[in-house]
């Protein structure tokens, strides 16, 4: 190391030290923290003890979100131990990106997806009639005139304004209207069709107008799903690294007999680290195009189960509108609609067709409706 450039460190290492010190004297950063336990007041004591402040208690868990420095729910979580859950509440993102939108009623057309799953012959077999599919994402329109018909109703979570209202749950972004269009838009004249034309759409809205939420309320909406006699939920969102808090929803669900599909993830990576998809006990989707291609955008690993149509899907959005969207977001309903199918008529299980990529970006291959539903 030259003199002048050990100067220059050493000076910027003064000049460091002499910034950390009155920082570090500060209480760090407040982060956003789920708190779940048996004793929720002494545990609210105990965050308050430490400096952190109260945000709100969760409706289907015991537990409460907080805000807390790092360093304090350390401390918290060595006190308790395994008696209490302590983790970050991190962002969770939409994995869905809009593209063009239609004000008009259009006639009706089959989007490309349907017409590839085999979706428009399954009707003949199968429409989804007696399943509700949960919709976990930025909530739906419930009187867009293509869904209106088999919206069963819907519970927010969002927190906005101070409070929890849970009948907020009207979309006001527009993913979850794509989504449940993409399972459940109704066969008539206008628009599109969904997969399953005849299920029912449950909305339990856990992302806010921007599309994005956190960890807890993914988790509270897993729990209304289950409450609310879905036996399919959607998941076209995600975030990295584990949570314990929805893993311990996505079992109880799992071992309630549902069937949970979530999107694998839109940073081109392995899935691998991209929650929910990444739970073992969730079917994760990647996304190809209508030349079957794989998407250059969707993540990709030994954890993928099946691929479906994510490149430029036409479905319903807000303002009873229509619009072509693309992401991993838009291949999951494609399977949580075939789901809806194969319980409905009693079907053995999933059926797909290889359409000749690596399993490490198809899986079983690309999810086909028509044969799902005559798997008895
Ligand atoms: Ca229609």
């Amino acid at each position: 190391m030259s003199i002048r450039k050990r100067l220059v460190s050493s000076i910027f290492i003064c000049a460091l030290t002499f910034l950390v010190v009155p920082i570090a004297a500060q209480a760090e950063n407040p982060l956003r923290f789920i708190v779940a336990g048996q004793n929720l007041p002494t545990l609210k004591q105990h965050v308050t003890d430490r400096g952190g402040s109260i945000s709100h208690e969760l409706k289907y868990h015991q537990a409460f979100i907080a805000h807390l420095a790092p360093a304090a729910a350390a401390n918290l979580k060595n006190q308790f131990g395994t008696n209490v859950l302590i983790e970050e509440d991190r962002e969770v993102i939409a994995f869905g990106k809009p593209g063009s939108g239609d004000p008009a009623q259009p006639p009706q057309t089959e989007p490309w997806g349907i017409s590839a799953i085999h979706a428009v012959e399954s009707r003949a077999v199968n429409r989804g009639a007696g399943v509700t599919v949960c919709v976990v994402d930025t909530g739906v329109q419930p009187d867009h005139p293509d869904l209106a018909a088999n919206i069963a109703g819907g519970e927010n979570f969002v927190f906005k304004k101070g409070t929890i209202n849970p009948s907020a749950w009207a979309d006001d972004n527009g993913h979850g209207t794509h989504v449940s269009g993409t399972i459940a838009a109704l066969d008539n004249t206008i628009g599109v069709v969904g997969v399953a034309p005849e299920a029912k759409i449950f909305a339990t809205k856990v992302l806010n107008s921007r599309g994005s939420g956190y960890l807890s309320d993914v988790a509270e909406g897993i729990r209304s799903c289950l409450a609310h006699g879905a036996s399919v939920a959607n998941m076209s969102l995600g975030w990295s690294g584990y949570s314990q808090l929805v893993h311990d929803a996505v079992i109880e669900a799992k071992n309630a007999g549902m069937v949970l599909v979530a999107a694998a993830g839109n940073e081109s990576t392995d899935v691998s680290n991209s929650y929910p998809a990444a739970y073992p006990e969730v079917i994760a989707v990647s996304a190809v195009d209508s030349n079957g291609a794989f998407a250059y955008f969707s993540n990709f690993g030994t954890k993928i189960a099946f691929a479906a149509p994510g490149v430029s899907v036409l479905s319903t959005v807000k303002g009873s509108s229509y619009a072509t969207y693309s992401g991993t977001s838009m291949a999951s309903p494609h399977v949580a609609g075939v789901a809806a199918l194969m319980i409905s008529s009693g079907s053995l299980g999933f059926i797909a067709d290889d359409i000749g990529l690596p399993a490490t970006q198809q899986g079983a291959g690309r999810i086909n409706a028509l044969n799902t539903a005559l798997n008895r």
